[in-house]
């Protein structure tokens, strides 16, 4: 750690050697990199060429030029937003559970170590479980927070409000900014899942956290 950098970035890099132990001791292997930048050169420095590549939907990962990057890299692209057809994405679906890496960021992780993530249709989530054989998560430090309740309400009333909104979804809860808790057939959390540990092998789940903020 830099004995000038700021005393903000200095809590994060701290928090973050907490944060690395306990995804470390439930099978996930982890880094820290105070910027954007840093990260997307480490990732990317990471999967070798000629692998297949893909993602969920992520903010961070647009806000930080990974997916731009990764379109124009040498890799095998499995891309869902080129399907033309409900069939063609069902298709590429399937291919994207085989791939060799994925890439997400996450709705909320807690100091302990456990991702919260919601979903959908839960491709995203899915695949976060079983199929890829890495996977690359993508997490600004404002992200941590300092325990699985709070990680929860964090996934629930801050990340998946800005999504619905995004996403333009009819919702409460973009009415109000927080979750209401709705049964809509448009909701998009239908799935909420704790990754406790990693299965799959040490260290399938990589986490790369970030010291800046990205995504929400
Ligand atoms: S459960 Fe409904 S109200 Fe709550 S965040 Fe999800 S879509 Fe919005």
């Amino acid at each position: 750690m830099e004995q000038n950098s700021k005393p903000i970035d200095q809590t994060r890099e701290l928090l973050s050697q907490a944060v690395i132990k306990n995804l470390k001791m439930r099978g996930m292997d982890a880094e820290y990199h105070e910027t954007a930048e840093e990260a997307l050169k480490a990732v990317l420095s990471q999967i070798p060429e000629g692998s297949s590549v893909t993602w969920g939907g992520s903010m961070t990962l647009v806000e930080m030029g990974l997916l731009d990057a990764v379109k124009k890299g040498p890799y095998i692209v499995k891309d869902r937003d080129t399907a033309k057809t409900p069939a063609e994405k069902r298709a590429i679906y399937a291919e994207q559970t085989l791939c060799d890496y994925y890439l997400m960021s996450t709705n909320a992780l807690s100091r302990d170590g456990q991702l919260v993530n919601i979903d959908g249709m839960g491709g995203r989530v899915a695949c976060l479980i079983t199929g890829p054989s890495h996977v690359f998560v993508l997490a600004s430090m404002d992200k941590v927070t300092p325990d699985l309740n709070s990680a929860i309400l964090r996934a629930r009333n801050t990340a998946a409000p800005a999504n619905n909104i995004r996403l333009s979804r009819p919702n409460p809860c973009t009415k109000v900014g927080y979750c209401c808790d709705c049964q809509t057939p448009d909701s998009i959390c239908n799935q909420i899942v704790i990754t406790r540990r990693s299965s799959g092998g040490v260290g399938r789940i990589k986490v790369f956290l970030i010291g800046e903020s990205l995504g929400y």
